[in-house]
């Protein structure tokens, strides 16, 4: 069928004398490629730059006539991170973790992030405003808060690391279950995901609450990572998701340490297939050098002992903590590899494409131009069992991937790389090619009727990495692996108000005073500070 384009949007028709058109036939078309999380822009992937020249100079992106120069293989510099995106035919991306206190830093990186339409998720999950009206039960009052604090970072969700632990992190100590008490606070991490959980409901945010679990990256999690779905099970009406896992694959570790670690995808994704409140993506691990970051400051540290690397640990002021490690996966590592297999398991097992997505967590599992691969292992068994044979026995042995068959279709392909994304981000004009919708399209280079993905993999991967075009909003930005014409993204933020007008107290600007180094005036970005902003109103 046609796909026309007029003004930036999908359309019924345009004047057919005037329109450039482009033919596609014998090609695959699908609505631009959605990232809903990738760290790429912030203080904290800038100190990953800074820590890794040896990442620089191995992958050097020189500048052409339209095009500047960058470098960069797992942290790739603003316009770089913009090319490559566009290149495969991504044009959303999700920058998702953001200390409020950074916020103009990270905006001013997404503004110079070309060729995306972005968002950032503010860190509000240790937050102490937050931490304090949850220990009073005071749901509403918390919610005016965190919607003052999503206009004033221009942020788009609610973004929860290790919940109480990077609080705990900041006396050298961590929670170890989300029973645990929070010190100084009297709250559990279950009451964190079940208050903000609570809070996003009465807001009616676009996205759920965006979850990394607590203890992500120690074996045994997987029991964490089932309680913390359950905890908001009773939450959930109408079928709807309340609750995004993110980069699950680091949640779904089974046994007491590294020597018995094994994957407990299976129990994630059984849960998964019986409720419907909630969504998860992958964070599939690819062998290859690339650099950790989170905000999760305990788990960094664990990293950085268990591999002596290089590495930054940082605390945010009184809001969160984060850490850097450089890090490499090895096929014949038993636990990289285990992993490795545990984020293809949970894509696999998980039997609706809706409600899991492909990610990396760019660049902690692998950096996001590793994509093309980890389609190439979801359609084709054959490729899997390729790289099956290259790694560890002992990971070969325990993983659960030979007594799965499933290949995805290349409709499955576009869920878990768009559709299912800009669903669950409630963008209800990305993700789909539809009237109405953005006119970002990707054009790749396979005949989709014709070619069996599982037996041409490395047709379909090759046809991942490169579009024949990238159209991003109505204009042709990438031909044949091309930047062809460099283009500037709009930045969503979410313009929420719960009680009007919010009142800011004497008391809540006498803090900021106190405890920060930015008092509150200086704090909030103004919205005339972003390039592009695309605020959505609620
Ligand atoms: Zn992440």
């Amino acid at each position: 069928m046609d796909i026309i384009i007029s003004n930036g949007k999908i359309v019924k028709k345009v004047s057919e004398r005037k329109a450039a058109v482009i033919d596609a036939s014998g090609m695959m078309v699908m609505p631009g490629g959605v990232d809903i999380h990738s760290h790429i822009a912030g203080a904290e992937v800038n100190t990953g730059r800074l820590l890794r020249p040896e990442d620089h100079f191995k992958d050097v992106e020189a500048k052409t006539a339209l095009t500047r120069s960058g470098v960069g293989y797992s942290i790739p510099s603003t316009f770089t991170t913009g090319y490559r995106y566009a290149r495969m035919g991504y044009t959303t991306t999700m920058n998702p973790s953001m200390p409020p206190l950074e916020a103009r830093h990270t905006h001013e990186e997404l503004d110079d992030t070309p060729m995306l339409d972005k968002a950032t998720y503010p860190l509000l999950g240790d937050w102490w405003f937050v931490l304090e009206y949850l220990r009073d039960g005071e749901i509403k009052e918390c919610a005016d808060h965190v919607a003052w604090m999503l206009k004033a970072t221009k942020g788009y969700a609610i973004k929860i690391v290790n919940p109480g632990g990077l609080e705990a992190w900041g006396f050298g100590r961590n929670v170890k279950s989300i029973n645990d008490q929070v010190p100084n606070f009297g709250v559990t991490p279950r009451d964190i995901i079940r208050g903000l959980c609570k809070v996003n409901k009465l807001l009616n945010l676009p996205h759920t609450i965006h979850v990394h679990t607590n203890n992500l990256g120690i074996p045994g999690n997987y029991v964490t990572t089932l309680e913390t779905m359950e905890c908001v099970e009773d939450l959930a009406t109408d079928n709807k998701p309340v609750i995004h896992i993110t980069h699950c694959q680091f949640s779904a570790f089974k046994g007491s340490d590294w020597r018995t670690f094994k994957s407990g995808a299976e129990e994630i994704a059984n849960y998964v297939n019986k409720h419907s409140h909630v969504t998860l993506d992958m964070g599939q691990v690819v062998f290859t050098d690339t650099t950790t970051m989170t905000a999760d400051g305990p788990f960094q540290f664990g990293l950085y002992q268990l591999t002596g690397n290089k590495w930054v640990n940082h605390d945010v002021e009184t809001e969160t903590s984060s850490g850097i490690v450089p890090f490499r996966y090895k096929r014949k590592s038993a636990v990289h590899a285990t992993q490795w297999s545990i984020g293809l398991e949970l894509a696999l097992l998980i039997k609706d494409p809706w409600r899991i997505y492909l990610t990396t967590d760019h660049p902690n599992a692998g950096p996001f131009t590793a994509y093309p691969r980890i389609i190439a292992w979801l359609v084709s068994r054959k490729a899997r069992d390729k790289t099956m044979r290259r790694i560890s026995r002992r990971a070969r042995r325990n993983s659960l991937l030979p007594s799965i068959d499933r290949e995805y279709g290349f409709n499955e392909i576009a869920t878990v790389t768009r559709a299912g994304q800009a669903k669950a981000l409630g963008l209800a004009w990305k993700g789909h090619l539809g009237v109405g919708a953005d006119a970002d399209v990707s054009v790749y280079n396979v005949n989709s009727e014709q070619v069996d993905p599982a037996k041409r993999y490395k047709a379909v991967r090759r046809a991942f990495q490169n579009t024949a075009y990238t159209v991003k909003g109505g204009e042709v930005v990438a031909k044949d692996g091309k930047i062809v014409k460099p283009v500037s993204g709009k930045t969503f933020w979410v313009n929420a108000n719960f009680s009007s007008p919010f009142e800011v107290t004497e008391d809540m600007k006498r803090r900021f005073r106190e405890y920060w180094t930015v008092e509150y005036d200086n704090y909030q970005i103004p919205e005339s500070f972003l390039h592009a902003s695309a605020p959505i109103s609620l």
